[in-house]
């Protein structure tokens, strides 16, 4: 990492180990599933029916088993069986919060941890799913900005992150059961774990397809909403080819505080970033991008940032989620007052804009927004990194 290329990718991305033994079904894409049925002895004239015919089971009724695929030939589930696994990430520990929030801890291949978040709501219920093992921004409010990328998740396990989420939730449907019949207990899917899903684009794209897909789990394109801090190169392929929500971590009104929270503001400033969300396609006049805003005392919540706010994103069908901030150990900022949190929302509420204060969640477990950082990743970002990355070295 040099001092010249101060935001990258892969910095630190460890070269991961081929898979040994049988190749996992979970993360392929229809098309790629085929591809694998093929090369295992499928006969490309059943290839398409077998296609869909496995998806189901393990989408839509969340088997794990190829001996429960009743409707295949005896023969044809024990040379699956021989070919493949259907893996999803290992729950290591869960814990349940006073509020009802539940937090996963989830192992993956080479023994890495990600969280992922169930919030539990009177009118929905929200996974937030984490994207990669750590992070390489750096935003300096940001627990897992604190711990080196290790590497991105495969869209196996960002999609399994909800399939075992519905495991403990009880959400698969049951043998016979009819499609609708069981209330939705995840609604809607949040990418706001852990990393940055849109240094992961391909992996997130095809994990959100599948999540998407309407014979699985089929959550619609409008409740899956993916936040990113500003990769502004990938926003635009974000609506073409995921088409979710968008929600942005903007949290600063002026460059000169922006480039201090969310460092990839000098590469990408708001000037830009806003020229690329303006772009930003909607299918719907209700459809709106979110602008996530982290309430920091004496930082970015003046009166004065809450009309600069309003006048950047004029023009923009938007709404503004302020976010209070959530303390985690060593963090250098404070969270700002209520009455201070309070005033900010009404003069965006006043110019027209929803204002919600998003409620802090499952904090006793260190689940809030921000907190998530696995406790086994103990390669700590120097001083010196964090310089080089933010081009302040
Ligand atoms: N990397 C993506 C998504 C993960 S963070 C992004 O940055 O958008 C999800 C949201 O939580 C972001 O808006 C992020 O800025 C915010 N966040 C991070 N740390 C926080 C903290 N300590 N308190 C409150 N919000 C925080
Ligand atoms: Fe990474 Fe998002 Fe945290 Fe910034 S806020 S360090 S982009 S996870």
């Amino acid at each position: 990492m040099t001092a010249t290329a101060p935001i990258t990718q892969d910095v630190h991305t460890v070269p991961r180990k081929l898979p040994e033994g049988p190749a996992n079904l979970v993360g392929l894409t229809r098309a790629g599933l085929r591809d694998a049925l093929i090369a295992a002895g499928t006969p490309e004239k059943q290839a398409k029916m077998r296609t869909g015919q496995i998806w189901q089971w393990i989408y839509h009724w969340g088997v794990r088993d190829f001996a429960a695929m009743t409707n295949l030939a005896k023969d044809y589930r024990a040379l699956l069986a021989r070919s493949f696994v259907i893996e999803v990430p290992e729950v290591v520990s869960r814990q349940v919060s006073a509020d009802g929030t539940r937090k996963y801890l989830m192992r993956i291949a080479g023994g890495h941890e990600v969280e992922t978040v169930y919030i539990p709501e009177t009118d929905r219920g929200t996974l937030c799913i984490s994207s990669q093992v750590g992070c390489t921004l750096t935003c300096s409010f940001c627990h897992t900005g604190t711990q080196k990328l290790v590497r991105n998740l495969t869209a196996g396990e960002i999609v399994g992150q909800i399939m075992v989420a519905r495991d403990d939730l009880g959400e698969w449907p049951e043998p016979g059961e009819g499609m609708g019949e069981r209330p939705r207990l995840i609604s809607n899917i949040v990418l706001m774990g852990m990393g940055e899903p849109l240094y992961n684009f391909e992996n997130v794209r095809d994990a959100m397809k599948i999540a998407m897909d309407g014979e699985g789990i089929s959550l619609s394109r409008r409740r899956i909403t993916l936040s990113t801090s500003g990769v502004v190169p990938e926003i635009a392929r974000t609506a073409e080819e995921i088409g979710c929500m968008l929600a942005v971590s903007f949290h600063a009104t002026t460059d000169e505080v922006r480039d201090r929270l969310v460092p990839i503001n000098r590469k990408w400033n708001i000037a830009t970033l806003l020229e690329a969300l303006r772009a930003y396609p909607k299918l719907s006049n209700s459809e709106r991008i979110t602008f996530e805003y982290v309430m920091l005392k004496d930082v970015n919540d003046s009166d004065a940032d809450a009309r600069r706010l309003v006048r950047l994103i004029a023009g923009i069908p938007a709404k503004i989620n302020l976010i209070p901030f959530n303390e985690w150990p060593g963090a250098p900022y404070e969270r700002s007052d209520w009455s201070r949190i309070e005033a900010f929302a009404d003069i965006i509420y006043k110019a027209g804009y929803a204002s919600p204060i998003r409620t802090p969640r499952g904090e006793d477990i260190m689940a809030a927004c921000g907190q998530l950082k696995s406790a086994t990743e103990r390669a700590r970002k120097s001083r010196a990194e964090i310089a080089a990355e933010t081009g302040l070295g």
